[in-house]
């Protein structure tokens, strides 16, 4: 059964910057506005984030770990419209499978913390220790993968997947701004190597996860169904897109890949036929200009979105594809020309 569990944990987690996009979630789902990571040997050795959100009660660490132990779905109807990132109660399961993992954490409300740790999705004798501590929770993953080591051969350098790290953490910090602030460091820098705060701008998380000469050239994109702005303007038609962004102009000059930060219903997410789509924009239309770089915070009516496609949650499926593509598609093109003008 252990072995099918190992299997099952590989599917969800696949590599140091999986099991922290989960967490990062979690950060996230529970209200935190700052969340700070430590990784060592490329998140290897250890993944280490501490936030400041709700903290955990004593009496919901025993079945923490647990699959399905989730606090955020209720009845399976919630699927359709939920608004948090986590819901499926997988993530801690798996990653308490495949590393030593250990959780400090302190309710908003207690007097003190509670340090504990996990194996194979139970909670380890002799349960709960009080600490010191200060309100939030701080999750220690250390030798991911020690027990899988096919999962350990098949990752990258550690360089590379802390490269991988900081990609996933910038891309939330820059969603995430302003409101929430982020940090990742590696064990033993004094340096951050990305550092937000929560007072900052999005611009300013531009600036300090994907440098300066990115932030300068950025076009605002704004696009709202029914030609309106708010989040109660009323979806029209199959579509119902809402749209907010920045993309890169004919300025910009230091992309040699491009660069498609998108989130769909604040969900982080690739989608290549939609990337293709606008490569093909800023070929057609910027032949000179370095690869492009976006972020796009895009919006679709719920039920048109399938965020359960996928273990990692990282496709997201949605209906109307073509159509949707097409509509970012032409107001990422409208942008670009009318600032050529
Ligand atoms: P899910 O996010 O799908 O609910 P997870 O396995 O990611 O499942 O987390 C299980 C539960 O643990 C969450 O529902 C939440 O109640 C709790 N939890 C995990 N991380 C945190 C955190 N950083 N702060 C507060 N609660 C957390
Ligand atoms: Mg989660």
């Amino acid at each position: 059964e252990n072995v099918v569990n190992k299997i099952a944990a590989g599917e969800v987690i696949q590599r140091p910057a999986s099991a922290l996009k989960e967490m990062l979630e979690n950060s996230l789902d529970a209200g935190s506005t700052q969340i700070s990571v430590t990784v060592k040997d490329g998140g290897n050795k250890l993944l280490q984030i501490t936030d400041n959100g709700s903290g955990i009660r004593k009496e919901d660490l025993a079945i923490l770990c647990h699959r399905h132990t989730t606090s955020k779905l209720s009845q399976f109807e919630d699927l359709e419209t939920i608004s948090t990132l986590g819901f499926r109660g997988e993530a801690l399961c798996s990653i308490s499978f495949v590393s030593h993992m250990a959780v400090t954490t302190m309710a908003r409300d207690a007097q003190y913390g509670f340090r504990v740790t996990y194996k194979d999705s139970a909670m380890e004798a002799p349960g709960p220790k009080p600490v010191a501590a200060v309100p939030g929770t701080t999750i220690t993953v250390e030798d991911l993968f020690y027990n899988v080591p096919t999962r350990r051969k098949a990752l990258k350098s550690a360089s590379e997947e802390y490269g991988l790290i900081l990609d996933t953490l910038g891309r939330y910090a820059v969603y995430s701004a302003p409101g929430v602030g982020f940090s990742c460091r590696r064990h033993g820098d004094g340096r951050p190597d990305i550092s937000t705060t929560a007072a900052g701008s999005r611009l300013d998380a531009v600036r300090a996860v994907y440098g300066a000469d990115v932030a300068r050239e950025l076009l605002p994109l704004a696009l709202a169904a029914g030609g309106g702005t708010g989040p109660e303007v009323p979806v029209e038609g199959p579509l119902g897109i809402k749209l907010e962004g920045l993309i890169s102009g004919a300025n910009y000059g230091s992309g040699k890949k491009t660069v498609l930060v998108l989130f769909i219903n604040g969900r982080c997410v690739e989608c290549a036929p939609l990337r293709r789509a606008l490569e093909g924009v800023y070929a057609a239309l910027l032949p000179k200009a370095s690869k492009p770089w976006l972020f796009l915070d895009l919006r679709l009516p719920p039920r048109q979105v399938e965020v359960n496609m996928h273990p990692t949650k990282r496709e997201v499926g949605f209906m109307h594809q073509a159509e949707v593509i097409e509509v970012i598609r032409g107001a990422v093109e409208a942008k670009l020309l009318a600032s050529n003008d």
